[in-house]
């Protein structure tokens, strides 16, 4: 029988898992809790969960560090930040961690549900993506350059160092030269969010980091642009 998948819950307020508890386990899903960073972490390490659900302000270590610490350990599993209202900044520290994204408190179930299934659905089609018949494995720019099969991107031949999310985002863009996109089709193609996205500033945040890492000034880029009150769009020719 195949296994259920599982959601590591790292929060500190018992009420709020509670809450996840209850709704992971309707949806299917088994729960994993720790209310804690520490034993978060060890979780996360010692459990292989198929997503984690992580509080930034917690005791001992903070959802900054274990997030951190997840990544520099090598584990790609997907991280889902839960933040306050006001924490705008560590959304985007958060993201810039290595997170996958973010989910603001006070959340609305059905938002939190659908970026879970998203999330986990992400990992499980790109474990595929590697099986399927190459279409074209090399998008070749000039100076900047796709390997599709190595998920590597080279800029004048160097290596650039992008999360998994970004380079999907660049890919994607990429794939569609010319075509703009709009953050909530972004949202539901690169971030696999299906209808419904609520927040989509995650596409901008991915966008300004990705553009820092490609471009020769971010501040006026030449290969993602963005098409005011549209969207953003992938620039070949320039
Ligand atoms: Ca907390």
């Amino acid at each position: 029988m195949e296994r259920k998948q599982r959601v590591l819950i790292v929060e500190d307020e018992k009420n709020i898992v509670d809450i996840l508890r209850f709704n992971l386990q309707k949806e299917g899903y088994d729960t994993l809790e720790a209310f804690d960073g520490v034993t978060g972490l060890r979780l996360a390490l010692e459990e292989s969960p198929d997503l984690i659900l992580l509080d930034l302000m917690l005791p001992g270590m903070n959802g900054f560090e274990v997030c951190k610490l997840l990544r520099d350990k090598g584990k790609n599993t997907p991280v889902l930040i839960i933040t306050a209202r006001e924490e705008e900044k560590d959304k985007i520290l958060g993201l810039d961690l290595g997170a996958d994204d973010y989910i603001t408190k006070p959340f609305s179930i059905r938002e939190l549900m659908a970026r879970v299934k998203a999330n986990i659905r992400r990992v499980a089609l790109s474990g595929q993506g590697a099986a399927q018949p190459a279409q074209e494995q090399v998008l070749d720019f000039g100076r900047l350059v796709i390997h599709k099969e190595q998920a590597q991107v080279t800029k004048d031949g160097e290596r650039l160092e992008l999360t998994q999310r970004e380079f999907e985002l660049l890919t994607y863009l990429a794939s569609h030269a010319g075509r703009v996109f709009s953050r909530q089709e972004l949202m539901e193609r690169v971030w696999n969010y299906e209808g419904y996205v609520g927040d989509v500033r995650g596409v901008d945040v991915a966008v300004r980091r990705l553009r820092e890492k490609i471009e020769d000034d971010p501040g006026q880029p030449k290969y993602i642009i963005t098409r005011r009150g549209a969207g953003y769009y992938f620039q070949k020719d320039f």
